[in-house]
């Protein structure tokens, strides 16, 4: 009986290896600034139709929104740890 071939392994399946998506918040209250993750922007309701929704500033439980003139990017990794 022969042995059955395993699949080679792969390091990380294909959808972990895709960077994903963080907009820019900025709180409308105090300055603080959050990336945000698209998974957590797209699981809100939004603002306005295709917009980005208002979230909870963390510091000062103000409203925390990301205007269309701020960046968005694409990183594998969390940018608001800065190594
Ligand atoms: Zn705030």
């Amino acid at each position: 009986m022969m042995k059955k071939q395993e699949p080679p392994l792969e390091e990380l399946p294909p959808w972990l290896d895709e960077p994903s998506e963080w907009f820019k918040y900025l709180c409308r209250s105090c300055n603080y600034t959050e990336w945000v993750q698209d998974i957590v922007v797209y699981g809100f309701p939004p603002e306005k139709p295709k917009g980005t929704p208002v979230l909870d500033c963390r510091e000062c439980g103000g409203e925390l929104a990301h205007p269309p003139s701020e960046p968005v990017i694409l990183s594998k990794t969390d940018p608001n740890v800065v190594p």
